[in-house]
């Protein structure tokens, strides 16, 4: 939505304007061409000045514009064209070309240029979308702007910024059209308009929207020298009506206030403000450093707020004070109101000429505009004219005015701020979103669980009632059928007895008559009672039997039931799963958002400290590749962090996300176990300016105890994104610092795992992270043999097919560990033999390389040369490969006194070295 005329406008882009050189205008004879000289800064880059001549008070990068200027001729009032018929106007325009032609008399006439010459017939539209359109869009996009109009009363000032235009649309002025282009572009939900309406008459603002509230203090900004009015009525804007409404009231209240005050609305400037508020995702250009190199970790979007201002000026008249034939107080007033124009003519020419010193302080209207002229935003001018001869030298001075104004550079500056608040908020709803569904989850499942359990004793206890009820019932049957048998047998007894009682009386009476037939037939009586004794207690048992049968059913029925409970605790184990998964969410969201608040910290931080550094620092001469600002007062926080860290998610379950399916969940807890181990160790300078080296190690000690080494190497392994590669490489760069988990790096097989990852990484920033690993371990006295068996040295001149200085300069040290240690060796006796660099073929690189133009690969190299020198038994492949020249030099023309002396010892101790140097008849 940029306007290219309106951002190329001023440098010879594709607007046609060339405004930094005089028009040759051949067949003007007689006139005198008074176009705009050329700046002394013409180039693109040379208008990134930090220019002293600028109403802002703060550098800092931005877009560079001039303050574009269009004139508008108003056409002939009816008075004009009844007194001055007979007379010509007194301009000419040519607005094809851009320019105006001032009559001085019937055969002279200047000519100037504008960026815009708006003719008597331009249509409003048409001056708003010249004029302040290209401003509004700015706005939109984040800048400051300022349109205002300047002439003499009666040119049209009010016509062109104020009219509502609500009998006819076409009428509608440069308020009411920017209004409707802001609120279209907008978006309700996330931005916000807001707007004040002011009045400035003899140096006093008043509110036009709340006219008791006056005299209202102008307050500034020291630091970001912004501006603001803070008691200022401000009110919110939704639709286009309500606008409409409140420049109605404005307008009604500026009448009534210049009628008390006893004078005319063309005596004060009307001021109004929009504020423009805008919510985005967007940021990772602020993790970019000084090489234009983006960070190593990827960032995620962050929401901005961008704040913007367009203030809209309707000056008063420009007209001298005899003209308006003032007396008394309205010279008072006229000299208030000349107080401001004429502070805004001196700013106007201060900043055009670039001058040292702009006069913003003189005025209230220059205070006001600080933040919105010039400086850092965008900014249209529009002059307004009469065509009448009668007021050519009004006329005159506003086209001055205007030319002036066309020099007056902007430095565009965006307001960004990172809304880490807002960020953090999100989170931290989404964490209490996901929080609240765990605990309801818990809740179910533990309803669940209960209503299970419930349910499986009820069955128990009623198959074990119902299995109760039968054995009672049979047992009462038993008894009964028992009963019944004794009460039979009795009664049976009782008659066997009678009939023997009978029987002994009659026997008595006839002695041997059927005594033994009677008790034969007692005999089968009995047997056959007994035979149904037997029977009645086989069919109880039998009825037991059943009984038994049908308890065995119901138990059956209860295993049945246990099959339901079966199925509901594998639905239980599942929601156990899924609330497991969503706890380890809450784990990744928690250390999200710790990372993104430290983050935040750090750029506040950033921001706070005036914005001097990088986000995030290069490595020169550090051990560590991959770290954090090194902001002395950042320690605390990171401790802080890290101490967080380890007790809300704990680093046991960092560790285990590195081996989640999901590889998003992979990708982030890789960046975590990067980011302790980076924030594990601190450099900070001592007083005499030497680093120190703070090791929080019992962190990195933590780190390596839980694992957190064997898993970043396996990641190395079996990783194929490169993102992963590289900050898992950073980590483990960072961990090879500590010479324990060297050796462990090496006993894990890591230096093959690096060599690996550098054969097949493009990417500066990977390569850099794994070539300072393998050069913190070049510095390992022991593991000298097997860094070089295994490859690291190969490993290491591979990386130096990526040319990038950071990159090399790790080489370079890696190198310089590795021979410092051999040098070591060979002193104390254990190394005999030829130097395992020049073995591997380091030394053409190293010759290649000893002066570069970067110090710190520089610094290494001729170290290196000066290790490698050292031992007799290099000396002949260093003089054939060229090395000794190197030496040489840099015993000469070393910048640093240590190793100039270094270079030229070692050279002087050397028989090889001193016979080739007679030979070569150099001097030593
Ligand atoms: P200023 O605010 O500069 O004092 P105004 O905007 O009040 O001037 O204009 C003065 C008169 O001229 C008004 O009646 C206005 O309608 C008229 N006028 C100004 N410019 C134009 C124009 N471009 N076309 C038609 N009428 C105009
Ligand atoms: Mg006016």
């Amino acid at each position: 939505m940029a306007s290219s005329a309106y951002r190329n406008g001023a440098h010879g882009g594709s607007s046609g304007m060339k405004v930094d050189r005089p028009v040759q205008v051949a067949n003007i004879k007689s006139s005198s061409f008074k176009s705009r000289l050329t700046p002394s800064h013409s180039s693109g880059s040379a208008l990134r000045r930090s220019s002293p001549a600028s109403f802002a008070s703060k550098d800092g990068d931005g877009v560079p514009g001039r303050v574009r200027v269009a004139v508008r001729l108003r056409p002939r009032n009816a008075e004009e064209l009844a007194a001055d018929a007979d007379f010509a106007d007194c301009v000419e325009l040519q607005p094809e070309l851009k320019r105006l032609k001032l009559r001085k008399n019937n055969w002279d006439s200047d000519t100037y240029e504008f960026d815009e010459v708006l003719t008597e017939f331009a249509s409003q539209k048409r001056v708003y979308e010249v004029v302040a359109k290209p401003v509004v869009e700015s706005v939109l996009d984040g800048y400051n702007g300022t349109v205002m109009a300047y002439g003499q009363t009666g040119t049209g000032k009010t016509f062109t910024l104020g009219r509502l235009g609500e009998q006819d649309t076409a009428d509608r002025g440069i308020m009411v059209r920017s209004m409707e282009d802001i609120l279209a572009e907008i978006s309700p939900e996330t931005d916000s308009v807001s707007v004040s309406y002011l009045q400035l008459y003899m140096e006093a603002l008043q509110d036009l929207l709340n006219p008791a509230n006056d005299n209202i203090p102008i307050v500034e900004d020291p630091k970001i020298g912004d501006v603001s009015l803070p008691r200022a009525t401000l009110v919110e804007i939704r639709d286009q009506q309500s606008f409409v409404e409140l420049l109605r009231i404005g307008e009604t209240h500026r009448i009534a206030a210049n009628t008390k005050l006893n004078t005319e609305s063309s005596r004060s400037h009307a001021i109004l403000m929009v504020h423009v508020k805008r919510s985005f995702m967007g940021g990772d250009n602020i993790y970019s450093n000084e090489n234009g190199d983006i960070s190593h970790l990827a960032k995620p979007l962050k929401p901005l707020v961008r704040k913007s201002k367009l203030v809209v000026v309707d000056l008063a008249g420009s007209e001298r004070i005899h003209k308006s034939g003032s007396e008394g107080h309205m010279l008072e007033e006229a000299k208030s109101i000349n107080l401001s124009l004429s502070a805004l003519g001196k700013c106007i020419n201060a900043l055009a000429e670039n001058s040292a010193h702009v006069p913003i302080r003189d005025s209230k209207l220059t205070r006001l505009l600080r933040d919105s002229f010039g400086g850092t935003a965008r900014t249209s001018l529009i002059v307004t004219i009469g065509p009448s001869p009668r007021h050519r030298g009004e006329t005159t001075s506003t086209i001055l005015f205007g030319q002036r104004a066309m020099k007056v550079e902007n430095m565009l500056k965006i307001k960004e701020e990172f809304d880490y608040k807002s960020l953090s908020r999100r989170l931290e709803v989404q964490l209490d979103k996901l929080i609240a569904e765990n605990e309801r989850q818990q809740k179910a499942f533990e309803d669940e669980v209960e209503r299970i359990n419930i349910e499986a004793e009820n069955r128990v206890s009623e198959v074990e009632r119902s299995f109760a009820d039968a054995l009672e019932k049979e047992r009462l049957k038993c008894q009964m059928d028992y009963m019944e048998s004794v009460k039979q047998l009795e009664e049976k007894l009782v008659l066997n007895q009678q009939q023997r009682d009978f029987d002994v009386f009659t026997d008595s009476n006839c002695i041997g008559q059927g005594p033994g037939l009677s008790a034969a037939e007692e005999l089968v009586e009995l047997k056959k009672l007994l035979e149904k004794e037997i029977k009645l207690r086989k069919v109880a048992e039998e009825e037991v039997k059943i009984c038994k049968r049908q308890q065995g059913q119901d138990r059956q029925s209860e295993a049945g039931g246990s099959v339901e409970v079966l199925k509901l605790h594998k639905i239980l184990e599942n929601e156990a799963h899924q609330k497991k998964k969503l706890e380890e969410e809450i784990i990744i969201l928690r250390s999200q958002l710790l990372q993104l608040t430290f983050e935040a910290d750090q750029m506040k931080r950033y921001l706070d400290g005036g914005g001097s550094g990088n986000a995030y620092t290069g490595l020169d001469s550090s051990m560590s590749p991959f770290r954090h600002p090194q902001l002395k007062d950042a320690v605390n926080g990171q401790k802080a962090s890290i101490a967080t860290l380890f007790e809300q998610v704990g680093l046991q379950k960092i560790l285990a996300l590195l081996e989640s399916d999901d590889a998003n969940v992979r990708i982030h807890a890789v960046k975590v176990v990067a980011n302790l181990a980076a924030e594990a160790s601190q450099f900070l300078k001592n007083n005499e300016g030497s680093q120190i080296y703070i090791s929080t190690e019992a962190n990195q000690k933590k780190i390596v105890e839980a694992g957190g080494l064997t898993s970043l190497l396996v990641l190395l392994r079996s990783f194929e994104d490169e993102t992963v590669r590289r900050v898992a490489a950073g980590a483990i760069a960072n961990l090879a610092m500590n010479e324990a988990n060297q050796e462990l790096i090496m006993a894990e097989g890591g230096i093959s795992l690096l060599s690996m990852t550098a054969a097949d990484a493009e990417d500066p920033q990977t390569l850099r992270m794994v070539a300072g690993a393998i050069a913190n371990l070049c510095g390992n006295d022991k593991l000298r043999m097997k860094l070089k068996s295994e490859g690291g040295i190969k490993a290491l001149l591979g990386i130096v097919r990526c040319g990038h200085p950071d990159v090399l300069s790790q080489v370079a040290r890696g190198i310089a560990n590795f021979a410092k240690c051999e040098s070591r060796a060979s002193t104390q006796g254990t190394n005999s033999s030829r130097s395992l660099l020049i073995e591997d073929g380091a030394l053409p690189w190293i010759v290649q390389n000893a002066n570069d133009e970067a110090a710190p690969i520089r610094r290494h190299i001729e170290l290196a040369l000066c290790h490698l020198a050292q031992h007799e038994v290099n000396a002949k492949d260093m003089i054939s490969g060229g090395a000794l020249w190197e030496l040489v030099r840099i015993s000469r023309d070393c910048s640093r006194e240590d190793i100039r002396s270094l270079a030229r010892r070692t050279l002087i101790s050397s028989p090889t070295f001193r016979s080739e140097l007679r030979r070569l008849r150099i001097e030593y």
